[in-house]
């Protein structure tokens, strides 16, 4: 999944609350086994319809700022099976309660879902660590480590015809200026903004990568050029109009280009990204603050 548009901020708290979340069940799931043998009295928390919302993890799973989260399909299921858990701890505290019987099949249940759980916890955690570790230290987007895996992926479905994919450079227009005119900390600040806009623009499943210096790489799978290309042009009217801000200046506007092809698994993905690379070119004699889609005429061109 595209952990990309989750910030790196987000992965880090999740991370936490998800090692916290392990530990805080592990404790819980002793004192369940406890009251289950003992026939003691439940806590009312844990038998109610909303115990799964109670305990301190869901109160965080539930709670406001996650709705990027929601989306990522690990985290997701870590919710399920975290309801689907309390669920059948509180069928089986009501049934040792009231001196019933627990069935074999009840306390299996119970058990393989706490294995789901804990199976779906353990790889959320190794994904958000391994996607943390890649990250650029500047804009908190992941770098190119792992993106041309990524990218091999989606070639690879082109190639068996199950979607298309598009890629898109982009660099920020006239950049040196920037630094120039307002410094280099304000320079970092706008491509902080700026990476910022677009990971929380793009859909769930796109992936965004920092290329290098102000360049950028976007990754649309499932979509076409069209498609592609009105994405694209949608964050570049978005991105032109962000207001930039520098001590003692009027605030200002910084353009960005975009560079466009689709992964054509005849060739590399190293040979698409040249394409995207050449289009980006194409955009910045086009007059910049535009959106190029690669064409053949391009390669004669470059000779
Ligand atoms: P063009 O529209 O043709 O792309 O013009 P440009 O000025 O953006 O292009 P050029 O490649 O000449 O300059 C890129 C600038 O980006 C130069 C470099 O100092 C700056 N840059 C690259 N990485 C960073 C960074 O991490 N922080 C800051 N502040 N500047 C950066
Ligand atoms: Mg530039
Ligand atoms: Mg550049």
């Amino acid at each position: 999944m595209a952990v990309t548009n989750i910030s790196a901020d987000l992965m880090r708290e999740a991370l936490t609350e998800l090692s916290q979340a392990s530990y805080n069940h592990e404790q819980w799931a002793e004192r369940f086994h406890g009251t289950l043998i003992s026939h003691g009295a439940s806590d009312p928390k844990d038998i109610c319809v909303d115990a799964h919302r109670n305990c301190r993890f869901g109160q965080w799973y539930y709670g406001p700022g996650l709705a990027m989260l929601h989306d990522h399909p690990g985290f997701a299921g870590i919710g399920t099976e975290h309801e689907q858990m309390h669920r059948l701890a509180a069928n089986l505290l009501r049934a040792s309660a009231a001196g019933t019987p627990i069935s074999n099949e009840d306390y299996e249940s119970f058990v393989a879902v706490r294995k789901r759980l804990n199976l779906e916890i353990a790889t959320v955690h190794h994904e958000f660590e391994e996607e943390l570790r890649g990250l650029d230290p500047l804009t908190g987007t992941p770098g190119r480590i792992g993106m041309l895996s990524k990218l091999r992926d989606q070639q690879e479905m082109a190639a068996r015809s199950i979607q298309t994919c598009v890629i898109a450079m982009m660099d920020l227009d006239l950049f040196k200026t920037v630094n120039d005119r307002y410094g280099h900390l304000v320079g970092d600040k706008v491509l902080i903004d700026i990476a910022r806009h677009v990971a929380l623009h793009l859909r769930a499943y796109d992936k965004f990568y920092r290329y290098g210096g102000e360049e950028f790489l976007i990754c649309l799978p499932g979509t076409d050029e069209t498609a592609g290309r009105g994405i694209v042009n949608r964050l570049r009217t978005e991105l032109a109009d962000l207001r930039h801000e520098a001590a003692g200046k009027e605030p200002f506007q910084v353009t960005v280009s975009f560079g466009i092809t689709v992964l054509d698994p005849a060739i590399s993905v190293e040979q698409s990204i040249d394409r995207a690379d050449k289009a980006l070119y194409a955009a910045k004699n086009a007059g910049r603050n535009c959106v190029v889609a690669w064409n053949k005429s391009m390669d004669a061109e470059a000779g």
